[in-house]
This record gives structure tokens, sequence and C-alpha cells, in this order.
């Protein structure tokens, strides 16, 4: 499905605009906030609404600056730890999930505690506890470090959960042949890396229990294909998003394989003019932490300097939504 409009450069004079050779750009879709994202802002400005200011949160609630700075403006207070949270005052867990050990002490702190992990990546945390409790050993596939990673280790006993990030670990494994195993991934991971890493590992580990498919969600998938779809035409493909943002970073990546210069930036402001000089097809997606808003700089931006003709191209369209919390609703 695709959408065409043509627009011209808002900033020049129109001689300087007809010497221009016009900028074909596709947009794909679905492309920024998904509905894990979405319902992890609605947590903190209902919670604000509902507890008044501030309301701590637990690390960035989605890595998108924009969209922090938006909710401190709101009176929302980032923390990384959670002893930096006051008693007595309200905090926010992250869509990226945290550790058992978090709201654990939370509740034993006596604090008003809102968990804004979003629902595909609690599925996995229940999903580890099961294989603890079936005496599996987990082998999960992750980016070492990522906040999601370190919540879902954080799920099971320390020793029972080993990470995996390429296939030369994948290779390095050597648990008994006898040792009871199970894999989970990462949500924001590669769709096509991750295929070949649990192919390895279900080659190496036959008996290996998991997932029928990866634990990928829709929004990550939905994503990739859809830069996947435009990736081919375009001579350069820019993806709005963070530097810490693992789907966003994960983009640039599918434009790169499938042979198309991409760059990530967080704000219109970020493009060098020169980037476009020999660019006739430019392509533009977004993470999904990165608001519509941010796309739409991005094309006033482009319409600066080119006659920009708009195009649309849509893979699937996305309806998903998830409940919030009960606090929250009743
Ligand atoms: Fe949830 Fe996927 Fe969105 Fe992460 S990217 S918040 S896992 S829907």
């Amino acid at each position: 499905m695709t959408t065409t409009t043509t627009q011209s450069p808002a900033a020049l004079p129109q001689e300087s605009k007809a010497a221009l050779v016009p900028l074909k750009l596709l947009i794909a879709a679905p492309r920024g906030f998904c509905a894990g994202v979405d319902r992890a802002i609605e947590i903190v400005e209902r919670a604000l609404g509902q507890f008044g200011e501030p309301v701590y949160v637990r690390h960035e609630i989605v890595h998108n600056r924009f969209v922090v700075d938006g909710l401190k403006d709101k009176g929302a207070i980032f923390v990384e730890e959670l002893d930096e949270v006051p008693d007595g005052k309200p905090v926010v867990f992250s869509a990226h999930g945290v550790p058992k050990d978090i709201p654990a002490t939370a509740t034993q702190r006596g604090l008003e505690w809102l968990d804004a992990t979003c629902p595909l990546v609690s599925k996995v945390h229940r999903q580890a506890e099961r294989h603890a409790e079936a005496g599996r050993h987990i082998l999960f596939v992750g980016h070492k470090g990522h906040p999601e990673v370190i919540g879902t280790m954080g799920q099971v006993a320390e020793g029972s959960i080993t990470l995996v990030e390429t296939l030369e670990d994948v290779a390095a494994l050597d648990f008994p042949e006898s040792t009871p195993l199970a894999f989970l991934t990462q949500t924001t991971l590669s769709v096509d890396d991750t295929r070949e890493i649990v192919a390895a590992l279900r080659a190496r580990f036959p008996e290996i229990s998991g997932p029928r498919a990866e634990d990928i969600c829709y929004a990550t998938s939905n994503r990739q294909a859809a830069v996947k779809a435009i990736a081919e035409r375009c001579d350069l493909l820019l993806v709005i998003g963070a530097p810490n943002s693992s789907n966003s970073l994960r983009l640039v990546e599918v434009a790169e394989r499938e042979g198309t210069p991409a760059r990530l930036i967080q704000r219109g402001s970020e493009i060098d003019p020169a980037w476009l000089a020999e660019v006739k097809t430019l392509g533009l997606t977004a993470g999904a932490s990165a608001p519509e808003l941010l796309v739409r700089e991005v094309v006033d931006r482009l319409r600066e300097w080119r006659v920009v003709e708009e195009e649309t191209v849509t893979t699937t369209v996305e309806k998903m939504v998830f409940k919030l919390p009960r606090q929250l609703t009743d």
C-alpha cells in the first residue's frame, strides 16, 4: 500500500527550488511508537495525574530523549536506581523491565510502584521462571548491558541463565549433553541474526526447549520488514532513534544488510545536507520509541533543501493495544 504527496522546500526562494533535483522520500510503515511504548508513557502521565508531582521513573521510561524531556516537564523525575527514590514517593519501572528484586525492594520500602514493563517482555519473564522451575538452564539470546537483558536475567537465580550474543558464543558453550536447556530471546533483536543463532542452538543442543518462534516482538519484526521493503529502492535510509535504542539500531543494520547505507539520527537538526548530495531516493523510518512528531520534523527539515515527494509504503497495519495496570484504571 502506498500514498504519495509532493511538497516544495519551504525555506528557498522560487528560482532556487526550480534548480533542485526532487527528493523521493519513502516513509516506512509501520514505524515509531509501538503499543508497549504508548502504554509506558500513558502510565507515567496517568501516575502524575493520580499521585501529583513528582513521580519517579526508574531508568528512561523508553529510550528517547524527546519523550523523557517531555515527561520531565510534566513532573517526572528520572533516576537509575531505586535508592534514589525518596520514601513515600511513587515510582514507575520502565518499559524494558526490571530484575525481580527491584519490585520486591520497593514493596519492602512501602513505595507505591507501577510496572510499565511491556507485556511482551513480561511474557518472556514468565517463560524464564517456568524454565527455571522445571530445572532447565536458560540460554538467553540478547545484548549484554541492555536493560531488558538485565531485567530478564534477573528473573531467575544467578548461575541458572547464560547470555548468548553471537554464533561464536554458541560454539563456545560446553554444557554436558545431559543438561536440560532452554532458550529465550530479547524482544528487540535482529530477526535474521536471531534466526541464525537459534538455528545454531538447536543444531548444537537438539533437545533444547524454546518458544516455537523467537520472542522478538511484533513491533520489532514489523519495523524491520518495513525497512526491508523500501531499502532496495533507497540511496540512503535515515532511522530516527536513540543510540541506546536496541530496535532502532537493528533498523540501521537491516538496511545495511540489504546494501543500503543508513544513519541513526535523533532529531532533524542532526541531518547534514551533504549526506543528501547524491541522494535521489531517501528512506525514512523511526524506532519504536520515537514519536511521529520527530518524523514530521525530519520531513520539514528536508523540505528546507529539496522538493520532497513523499510516499508512504505500508507493509502491515498494527492494531495492538495493551491494558494499563489495574492501579490506574480502578
Ligand atoms: Fe514491547 Fe516490542 Fe514495543 Fe519493546 S518494542 S515496548 S517489546 S512492543
